[in-house]
């Protein structure tokens, strides 16, 4: 695949962490490619409320994960109902009158997702859960943004763990459009009402390397 499919592809993913931003949510964005197609696609969620404790286990990527299975399950349905339909000669259910598109970018028309097969494109790099959860999902490439330094898990030395790690074939490729995940995230620390991680090494990291990206450009003009 071309850099520019890339390019295009992390778009998307910064669309999604838009959407999370919009909502008041941690901005990180994913999206899952097949075939050229996005198939599965996910945003932050539990982040925006001070009442309640932040969920860890919302990250766009797991989120995006959920909507690659539903989408993989969905087609495995249509199948199932197509054959008995068959059998029994009772049903024009073509399957297709069944697609549901509740993600904005996803196409539910492919059929037969191979996870060994997809891309998937996140705006931050994956936490130890995520990057563990990718690679069980049978992904073999990342695309990440920006980096993660206080939480990112894709830095771990694969080989010291267990085989199905250690094996695992996953392949990441770190900065895709860096500085503009980066200023989702820059925005989302200048917020005086933010609470999730506020005072944070990941805060202090973010905060300082937007303003570096202010200075160079100041210096440019
Ligand atoms: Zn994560």
């Amino acid at each position: 695949m071309t850099l520019l499919k890339h390019n295009k592809y992390m778009k998307l993913a910064l669309k999604e962490a838009a959407k999370a931003l919009e909502l008041g949510e941690f901005p990180v964005g994913c999206v899952i490619v097949f075939n050229g197609k996005v198939v599965a696609s996910g945003s932050r969620l539990g982040t925006a409320s001070p009442e309640k404790r932040p969920s860890e286990i919302d990250h766009a990527e797991i989120r995006a994960l959920k909507s690659l299975e539903e989408n993989i399950n969905h087609h495995k349905n249509i199948n199932h109902h197509n054959g008995k339909n068959m059998n029994h000669h009772d049903g024009s259910d073509n399957g297709r009158d069944m697609c549901i598109d509740n993600g904005s970018n996803i196409d539910r028309e492919i059929i037969n997702i191979i996870p060994e097969e997809c891309i998937i494109y996140c705006t931050m790099e994956p936490c130890l859960m995520c990057f563990g959860a990718i690679i069980l999902s049978g992904i073999k490439q990342i695309f990440y943004a920006f980096e993660d330094p206080m939480g990112g898990g894709t830095s771990c030395n694969l080989g010291e763990l267990p085989i199905l790690y250690r094996e695992s074939g996953i392949k990441v490729v770190p900065y895709l459009f860096r500085e503009e995940s980066l200023k989702f995230f820059a925005q989302f620390f200048s917020r005086k009402n933010n609470f999730y991680w506020k005072n944070s090494f990941l805060e202090q990291y973010t905060l300082k390397e937007a303003n570096y990206i202010i200075q160079a450009s100041e210096t440019d003009n």
